[in-house]
């Protein structure tokens, strides 16, 4: 177990959804309990309180509730998991995460910027105790039991720029904060058209994704010569978040996406057997040097 935490002061946030287009104000205000709840100011408050049953893949993740959403949740919710904060309320003016630059870096300073506040109740941790794989037209992300959270995401693409890449990474927030959250989003030129078709994509640009043409990235440089496949180790971050607990265990992902991460959120919400609550102070003491060391 560890203590639950929220964040000390408020954090206010503006920027463009990638999906919608629009420009969407942010605040993210501390909170005591009731979990990571999103608030739509303009629909009355409407509020969205983070799980998985409310969790849709749609080229991002997205949360809906009385056919109503909050689209691109994960980059968010990836930071917000690693900092262990368990309670916030975040109010937007509209239906989608801002995307930044494209990278969880953003959130990550504007979190460690506020600072955290660790509150009386604590949190138990999900330890995964046997293995599992879940396959999708031959995708597939397999899990199974070790002594730390851990992610291995490998990615094929028929793409020059590129092609296979694989990495394994403790996930904690020292490998998050340096290695992970500054990997931006990427897409490929020729989907546009077909995306904006669907009203997708209707944000996305130079400034806040990585685009590729046929053969080469069209705009700057990359931050690390594998940004792709650390992006996609963020993504899988965000979308384990929506089981609302720390994890103990290896995740091994490939060729995966949004889809196949909810399902695999899916089956362990659905399967008591593959896991268990983790609650001995071990753990509480572990989390708590970690973040000693390192904020
Ligand atoms: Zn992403």
């Amino acid at each position: 177990m560890r203590e639950e935490r929220t964040i000390q002061k408020e954090i206010f946030l503006s920027g463009i959804g990638i999906h919608s287009g629009k420009r969407i104000d942010m605040l993210l205000k501390p909170a005591t309990s009731g979990g990571i709840v999103f608030r739509r100011t303009d629909l009355d408050n409407l509020e969205f309180k983070v799980n998985p049953h409310i969790a849709r893949a749609n080229y991002s993740t997205v949360l809906i509730k009385d056919g109503y959403q909050i689209r691109t949740v994960e980059h968010l919710l990836a930071t917000l998991y690693i900092f262990g904060i368990d309670n916030l309320i975040i109010e937007m003016n509209g239906e989608e995460v801002p995307i930044m630059d494209g990278s969880a870096a953003p959130f990550v300073q504007a979190i460690l910027k506020a600072g955290i506040k660790l509150l009386p109740s604590k949190k138990k941790a999900i330890r995964l105790t046997k293995p599992f794989i879940i396959n999708e037209n031959g995708n597939y992300i397999e899990f199974y039991p070790e002594n730390e959270f851990k992610i291995t995401y490998t990615i094929e693409f028929d793409h020059p720029f590129i092609q296979t890449q694989s990495l394994t990474f403790p996930i904690n927030i020292k490998n998050f904060v340096t290695e992970i959250a500054p990997a931006r989003t990427f897409g490929f030129l020729k989907d546009v058209k077909k995306l904006r078709a669907k009203g997708l994509a209707l944000g996305g640009s130079l400034e806040n994704a990585l685009v590729l043409d046929d053969n080469s990235l069209i705009n700057g440089s990359l931050r690390y010569p594998d940004e792709f496949v650390r992006h996609k180790i963020l993504d899988l971050i965000g979308d384990l978040a929506l089981l609302g607990h720390p994890l103990i265990g290896h995740f091994k992902a490939f060729r995966a996406g949004h889809s196949l991460h909810l399902k695999v959120v899916n089956f362990l919400i659905n399967s008591q057997e593959f896991w268990k609550y983790e609650d001995n102070e071990i753990i509480y003491n572990f989390l708590k040097t970690l973040n000693n060391k390192n904020l």
